[in-house]
C-alpha cells in the first residue's frame, strides 16, 4: 500500500550541509560516485552479516552486488544495491540528520573560513556521505527496502530544506539511489556523468577494491553486464603489487575521510593464527577525537568477510585515530565484542599492530619524513600521550615518539632522547614545568635559576601532561621533575648563614599567611624575582586542580609553599624591616602583597583582587 507521501525538514545541520554541497565549494565532484558506492558496500557487508547471524531473517543474499545504470536521455544516474536497505525510521534518522559529533563545531569553523581552499580541506576532514550526491543532482530519488520487510520506502528531495517520504510496495532488496543529474555545464568537460565510459573510470579509480562485484551495462544491450572492479582484497595482495593510489583510495573508503592517508601500514601474520593488517595514519585529527563518544577506527574481517566496525578490541584507546582493517583467517564469524576483548589470539594482533604503529611513527622521525612527524604529532600527540598512562607496557617506546615545547629553542619541539643529549655537566634530572600556556610558562618566575644555569625545561600545557608526569617516572634513568614542585637542588643553594639571618622572618611569615601557604622558606630557584610558589613533590598542580573542578569534583584547597628570594632587596628590606619593627600591619599587609605578586607572575588568580589593588595602592602611595 502507498501512503501519501508527507513532507519533511532536515535536522539544521543538514540542511547546512546540503546548502554547502548544492553551492558546491568543494572541487572534486566525482567523488560523489565514490561515496554512493562505498555506502552500497557498506550495505551488502551489513546483509551478509546479519543473514549469517540471523538465520530466520528473510533476505536475499544469493548475488549480491552493485549495480550503477546512466541514462543520458532522462539525464540520470542511478546506483544500486541489494544489501541491507533501510526502514523508514532509518531513512528518516540516517538521511534526514547528520548524527556525526562534531558537526556543530565543524559548521561554524568553516563559516568562519573564508578563504575556499581552506574550507575545501574542512570539507574534505568531514566527509560528506550521501550529501555529495547534492554536487552533481539538483534532484535525489531514494528507494529503499529493508531485508526482512515488505515496505518499501521512496524519499526525494532537491535538497533545499526539505525532503518527501512516502512508503510504496513491491521494491527489490536494498537501495538504490538516483540522481538527477544537474544540467551539462559545458565549460566542465568533466562533468558529464550520464557517460557510462567516464563512469567506469571513476569507479575504476575511487572503488576497485570494494570486494562486491560493481556492475554496469556494456553498450546498448541489456544482457552485455560487464563487473568493473578487480574486487580483490588491498590487504590480501602482495604489497608490491599495490599502488600508492590505491591505498589512498581504500583509506578514504574506510575512513569516511577524503583526504589522503599520512601513512599507510601493512602486517601479515603467517602460521598458526594468519591474518593480515592494512591501517592508515590519518593527515588530520578526527572532530570527536577527545569527545566521550568516540570511536575506535579498525575494521574487523574473518576471512574476507566483514564483521564489525571500531573493533575497540584491537586497537588501545589512545590510538583510536588509526583506520584500517583487520581480517583474521581463525576466528568465527559469530564472534561478538565480548568474546574479542577476552580472545588471546586478538590479545597478541593487538599487541602487534601497536607496536608497529608505534615503530612506524619512530621510523618518521628520521630522514626525509620528519614534516609527517611533526603533522602526526601536531594532530595525534595529545592523544599518544594518554597511552603513557595506560599502556605500561609500551611506555618507553612512546617516550620515544613524543616531542614537547622547550626552553631550548622557541621555535623547535623536543624530543626526550634530544634533551638528554644536551644536558649540562652535572644537570641530574629532565626538568618541566606544566601550565595553561607557553607564555604564563615561559615567564613564570619558577624558571630563573634554571635558566641562569643554562639548564633546559620542557613547557608542558597539554591538559594531559599533568597527569602523566607524575605517573612516568623517568626516560632513560633520567628522572622527571618538576621546577615548580619539591626542593630544588641547585647549586646556588642557600647557605646557612642565609637561613639563619632570615629564620624569625620565616617563621612570622609561616603564621601570618597561614590562610594561604602552609610555609615560607627561603628560595634556590629565583635570580631576579622576589618569590614564588611552589608545591610539594606530591601535591596537585594548580593546574590540575583548576581542571578537576572544572569537571565537578570536589577538591579540598591545596596549601603550597611561599619560596623567597634572599637576594632581592625586597625581602632582605622584610628582613631588616621585621627585626627592627617586629610584627605589625604595614609589614603584614606588605607580605600579603609579596604572596599575590608571586600568584600573579605565575600566572595564577587571586582570590580577592580588589583587596590587592587597594593594598598595593595604599602602598605605592607611601612612595611618592
Ligand atoms: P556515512 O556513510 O559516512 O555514515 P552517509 O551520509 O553516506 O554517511 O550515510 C548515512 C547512513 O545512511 C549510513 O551510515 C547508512 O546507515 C545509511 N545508508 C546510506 N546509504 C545506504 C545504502 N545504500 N544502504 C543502506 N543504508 C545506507
Amino acid at each position: 500500500m502507498t501512503t501519501s507521501a508527507e513532507t519533511l525538514e532536515f535536522q539544521s545541520e543538514a540542511r547546512q550541509l546540503l546548502q554547502l554541497m548544492i553551492h558546491s565549494i568543494y572541487s572534486n565532484k566525482d567523488t560523489f560516485l565514490r561515496e554512493l558506492v562505498s555506502n552500497a558496500s557498506d550495505a551488502l557487508d551489513k546483509l551478509r552479516l546479519e543473514a549469517f547471524r540471523d538465520k530466520d531473517l528473510q533476505a536475499d543474499t544469493d548475488d549480491l552486488h552493485i549495480e550503477i545504470d546512466t541514462d543520458p536521455e532522462n539525464r540520470t544516474l542511478t546506483v544500486r544495491d541489494n544489501g541491507i536497505g533501510m526502514s523508514r525510521d532509518d531513512v528518516v534518522a540516517l538521511i534526514g540528520t547528520i548524527a556525526k559529533s562534531g558537526t556543530a563545531e565543524f559548521l561554524k569553523k568553516l563559516k568562519e573560513t573564508k578563504d575556499s581552499a581552506a574550507s575545501q580541506d574542512l570539507i574534505g576532514q568531514f566527509g560528506i556521505g550521501f550529501y555529495a550526491s547534492f554536487m552533481v543532482a539538483d534532484k535525489v530519488t531514494l528507494l529503499t527496502r529493508r531485508a526482512g520487510s515488505d515496505e518499501g520506502v521512496r524519499w526525494e528531495s532537491e535538497g533545499e530544506g526539505t525532503y518527501t517520504i512516502e512508503t510504496v510496495p513491491d521494491l527489490p532488496q536494498g537501495t538504490s539511489v538516483i540522481l538527477h543529474l544537474k544540467p551539462e555545464d559545458t565549460e566542465d568537460q568533466l562533468f558529464d556523468y550520464t557517460s557510462a565510459t567516464k563512469i567506469k573510470q571513476i569507479v575504476k579509480k575511487y572503488s576497485d577494491f570494494i570486494t562486491w562485484p560493481i556492475r554496469m551495462t556494456e553498450g546498448d544491450s541489456a544482457d552485455n553486464v560487464v563487473t568493473v572492479n578487480s574486487m580483490k582484497a588491498l590487504w590480501a595482495r602482495p604489497s608490491s603489487d599495490v599502488s600508492e593510489d590505491e591505498y589512498n583510495e581504500f583509506y578514504k573508503h574506510v575512513a569516511h575521510d577524503w583526504n589522503d592517508p599520512l601513512e599507510t601500514i601493512r602486517l601479515q601474520a603467517e602460521g598458526t593464527f594468519e591474518y593480515q593488517a592494512l591501517l592508515f595514519l590519518p593527515g588530520h585529527a578526527p572532530l570527536d577525537l577527545f569527545m566521550r563518544e568516540r570511536k575506535r577506527g579498525v575494521q574487523l574481517y574473518v576471512k574476507r568477510v566483514f564483521i564489525m566496525d571500531d573493533c575497540e578490541a584491537l586497537m588501545p584507546e589512545y590510538l583510536r585515530f588509526v583506520k584500517g582493517v583487520v581480517d583474521a583467517q581463525d576466528l568465527s564469524l559469530n564472534v561478538s565484542r565480548e568474546i574479542l576483548q577476552q580472545d588471546r589470539q586478538i590479545q597478541l594482533i593487538r599487541r602487534r599492530l601497536v607496536k608497529k604503529v608505534l615503530s612506524t611513527v619512530k621510523g618518521l622521525m628520521t630522514g626525509e619524513n620528519t614534516d609527517k612527524y611533526e603533522t602526526f604529532w601536531k594532530e595525534f600527540g595529545r592523544a599518544v600521550k594518554e597511552g603513557l598512562l595506560d599502556d605500561f607496557e609500551n611506555r618507553t617506546a612512546i617516550l620515544d615518539i613524543c616531542s614537547f615545547a622547550s626552553t631550548n629553542d622557541p621555535e623547535k619541539l623536543t624530543t626526550l632522547r634530544e634533551y638528554v643529549e644536551r644536558m649540562k655537566d652535572g644537570q641530574e634530572h629532565i626538568y618541566y614545568l606544566t601550565g595553561e600556556s607557553r607564555q604564563s610558562i615561559e615567564n613564570s618566575p619558577h624558571l630563573e635559576a634554571f635558566k641562569a644555569k643554562g639548564y633546559e625545561v620542557l613547557v608542558l600545557t597539554d591538559p594531559i601532561d599533568e597527569m602523566w608526569v607524575d605517573a612516568v617516572p623517568g626516560f632513560e634513568e633520567k628522572q622527571f621533575q618538576s621546577v615548580a614542585k619539591g626542593e630544588v637542588e641547585l647549586d646556588s643553594d642557600t647557605t646557612d648563614e642565609q637561613k639563619e639571618e632570615f629564620s624569625g622572618l620565616l617563621t612570622w611569615l609561616t603564621t601570618a599567611l597561614a590562610e594561604q601557604v602552609k610555609e615560607v622558606r627561603l628560595s634556590s630557584r629565583l635570580t631576579t624575582s622576589p618569590a614564588c610558589i611552589v608545591g610539594d613533590t606530591n601535591d596537585v598542580t594548580p593546574t590540575l586542580e583548576k581542571m578537576y573542578r572544572a569537571m565537578g569534583q570536589e577538591m579540598p584547597q591545596i596549601k603550597r609553599i611561599l619560596e623567597l628570594n634572599p637576594g632581592h632587596p625586597l625581602v632582605s628590606g622584610l628582613r631588616d624591616a621585621f627585626a627592627k619593627q617586629g610584627e605589625n600591619e604595614g609589614l603584614a599587609e606588605t607580605a600579603e602583597l609579596l604572596y599575590g605578586m608571586a600568584l600573579l607572575a605565575e600566572g595564577g588568580e587571586l582570590a580577592d583582587p580588589s583587596r590587592f589593588t587597594k593594598l598595593l595602592a595604599t602602598h605605592l602611595q607611601k612612595t611618592l
